[in-house]
This record gives structure tokens, C-alpha cells and sequence, in this order.
């Protein structure tokens, strides 16, 4: 695709207006950029940093229409839109990045593995899973324990079970709500890491260094980058990366989830066709973060460096965690970072702090 950068005071418009969305309008406004956000929810965290908010529904035929043609592109924080309001918005005249190829694959957990496995980046082995008679011979396959996620919308841990028993597989796949679903084999990794990249219009990549993750309750707790991992591990993320990248074509942030099997082998859990929280290290950890990666590479602009010069650890704040503030900001190697939400609710991500461990 031929794409000349978009000047500065040219509109983007953000699907989305959660904390992702605002920190995302937050580095477009950096550049110069005016930004809309289509939320349904009023007053959302993204919308009080931007120009202007469109409330309404995602599949909102109307205000997508005037979304896309008050933009002249168009871009995501969350990858379960409707292909349909993909379509509405280039029907509206907007250019949506990244495209509804990926935005496709990364919605189903079935598809997104089968390409992941098809350009070399290796996943755990899985087997689609439609009703509860592929159960039997999927786990004489996979062994067991094995886990069963929904092929569709799960996010932290959420729509997922552990199967340790196959007397207890009918069961698991009613908890899922029978839902079309995907078995996994158990991966026994050493650790979790993630790997944020980026690619221009124009093919151009940039890499950051690792993430090392860890979770409570299936929800991201800190992630310390860059992580310490050997030349091999790190020549085979760039691998990977590159390769999903192009093998979707993709332009903007990408998140990919990997395990450390260990010995230099990296499997990928998941992609995530956006900015990720395992990427909020890059705030303060490099001169150009992913969130104005992504806006770079959206509007056709020069990717940034993806350098690091600070080791960083980052810790999400989830309920009332966020209460902590006064003393968070007392403390000078901390960076703190609120998403203005309103209400306190148990487990939701409120805010994070990044803290700097040293310069690189
Ligand atoms: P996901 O929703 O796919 O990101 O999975 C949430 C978490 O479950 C991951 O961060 C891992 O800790 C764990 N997990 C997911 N898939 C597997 C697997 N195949 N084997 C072992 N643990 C897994």
C-alpha cells in the first residue's frame, strides 16, 4: 500500500476509550493529532483526553459511518470487533489499521494458532473442539492435564478450564458454556514473556526487547523489561515477530504472547492486534513508547526506536490497589500512570506504576 504520512491536525479515530484508548490519544495529541473516540459508555477514560467521543454501540451502523468519515484513519483497543463495523468504517471513507484480516484471525483462538503454526511461530498442540464428542480423542491426543479456552472472546483466563481428569471433560466443556472451543496441551514453560512490535505501512519493523510476565488470578500483575534472555532467545522472538507481522500484513502494535519452554524454545500463547499491558513498561523504559509506536505507524509516519534505556518493572494497580497513589507519587522512581475511571471495581485495572531499576 502506497501511503503518504498523515500531516499533523489530520483526525484518527480510536474504537474503544478504555485505558488503552486514552493513552493512545494521549500520544496522537503528542503528535499533533486530533482524535475521536467511539465508546458506549459516556465520559469514557480515553474520551476526556480527546477531541471528542461518538457514544454509541460498536455495531452502531450510524455512528460508524460518521466515525469513518471524520477520520482519516481508524484504529482498535480491542480486538473483538464486529467484521461488519470493520467494513462500515471503510465504507465511511477511513483507512482501518490494522486490517480486518487480522483483527479475523486474532478473534478465534482455532484460527489465530493454524496461522500462527503456518508462518513457523510454533504454539502448544491444540485441537478444535465443536461439541462434546471431540473431546474423547482430542485428549488421547494432547494428554493430559490439558486446557479447554472458548474459541472465542476470552481474555484473562476468562472462558477457560483445566480438564486433569477426562471423567471430568463434559463437565468443563458445560462450565465454558459448550461453547465452540479449542483444547491445548499443557505447555510446562519456565517463565512467560512477551514481545511488543511494530510494522509501518511501508513493511518497516521495529522490535522491543522482552517482557517477563507474571500473573495473579489470571490477570497481569508486573512485567519486568527488558528480561534477561540469551542472544539465541532473542534472535528467535525477532523471528517470530517478524514473521507474524508480515504473514498478516499487519501495520500497527502487535502484543505476542510466548512460554519459555527453555533451551532456547519459545512457544506463542497468544497475539493480541493492539497495544498490550505487557508494553506499558515501554512508557518509561524507551524514547518512543508503543503507543506512539502505534500512532507512527498508523499514520504512515517513521517508526520510532524500540531501544530500551531503562530496565523497568510494571505493576497494574487493580481495585482498590489505586488508593495507594499518594504514596506512589512520593516516591521518585516510581511513574505512575491513572486512567481516570470512575468507579472502584474489584480486579479491574485501574492505573499502573512503572518503576525504574536501573539505566541500561
Ligand atoms: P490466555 O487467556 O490464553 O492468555 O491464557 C491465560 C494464562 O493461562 C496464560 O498466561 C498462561 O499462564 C496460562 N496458559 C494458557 N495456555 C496455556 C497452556 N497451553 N499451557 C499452560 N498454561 C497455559
Amino acid at each position: 500500500m502506497t501511503h503518504q504520512p498523515l500531516p499533523p491536525g489530520s483526525t484518527l479515530g480510536i474504537l474503544g476509550g478504555g485505558q488503552l484508548g486514552r493513552m493512545l490519544s494521549q500520544a496522537a495529541s503528542r503528535l499533533g493529532f486530533d482524535v475521536i473516540v467511539l465508546d458506549p459508555q459516556p465520559d469514557c477514560p480515553a474520551a476526556r483526553v480527546s477531541k471528542r467521543q461518538i457514544t454509541a454501540a460498536y455495531d452502531d451502523a450510524e455512528a460508524l459511518l460518521a466515525l469513518g468519515q471524520a477520520s482519516d484513519v481508524v484504529t482498535f483497543e480491542f480486538e473483538n470487533v464486529p467484521a461488519r463495523s470493520v467494513e462500515l468504517l471503510e465504507q465511511g471513507g477511513a483507512l482501518v489499521a490494522p486490517g480486518a484480516r487480522a483483527l479475523a484471525i486474532a478473534q478465534d483462538r482455532v484460527e489465530e494458532k493454524t496461522f500462527l503454526n503456518s508462518v513457523g511461530a510454533t504454539t502448544a498442540d491444540f485441537a478444535a473442539i465443536t461439541t462434546v464428542a471431540d473431546l474423547a480423542p482430542a485428549l488421547e491426543t494432547l494428554g493430559l492435564p490439558a486446557l479447554l479456552k472458548t474459541r472465542r472472546e476470552g481474555y484473562d483466563g476468562k472462558g477457560q478450564v483445566w480438564i486433569r481428569d477426562a471423567a471430568d471433560a463434559e463437565a468443563a466443556f458445560a462450565s465454558i458454556g459448550q461453547r465452540p472451543a479449542v483444547l491445548e496441551a499443557a505447555a510446562r514453560f519456565t517463565r512467560e514473556l512477551s514481545v511488543i512490535a511494530a510494522r509501518g505501512h511501508d513493511g518497516s519493523l521495529a522490535v522491543y526487547p522482552f517482557g517477563e510476565n507474571s500473573h495473579e488470578n489470571s490477570i497481569l500483575k508486573t512485567t519486568i523489561a527488558p528480561a534477561s534472555v540469551d542472544d539465541g532467545t532473542q534472535a528467535r522472538a525477532v523471528q517470530i515477530a517478524t514473521a507474524i507481522l508480515n504473514g498478516l500484513d499487519y501495520v500497527g502494535v502487535i502484543g505476542i504472547e510466548l512460554f519459555d519452554m527453555g533451551g532456547g524454545q519459545l512457544l506463542v500463547n497468544e497475539i493480541a492486534p493492539r497495544v498490550h499491558n505487557t508494553g506499558h513498561w515501554t512508557q518509561d523504559g524507551c524514547a518512543c513508547d508503543q503507543f506512539e509506536q502505534h500512532i507512527r505507524a498508523i499514520t504512515g509516519w517513521p517508526l520510532g526506536s524500540a531501544e530500551a534505556h531503562s530496565r523497568i518493572e510494571m505493576t497494574n494497580l487493580l481495585g482498590e490497589e489505586v488508593n495507594q497513589w499518594p504514596t506512589l507519587a512520593a516516591d521518585p522512581s516510581a511513574h505512575l500512570h491513572l486512567y481516570g475511571k470512575h468507579d472502584i471495581r474489584s480486579g479491574r485495572k485501574m492505573a499502573h506504576v512503572n518503576r525504574v531499576l536501573g539505566r541500561l
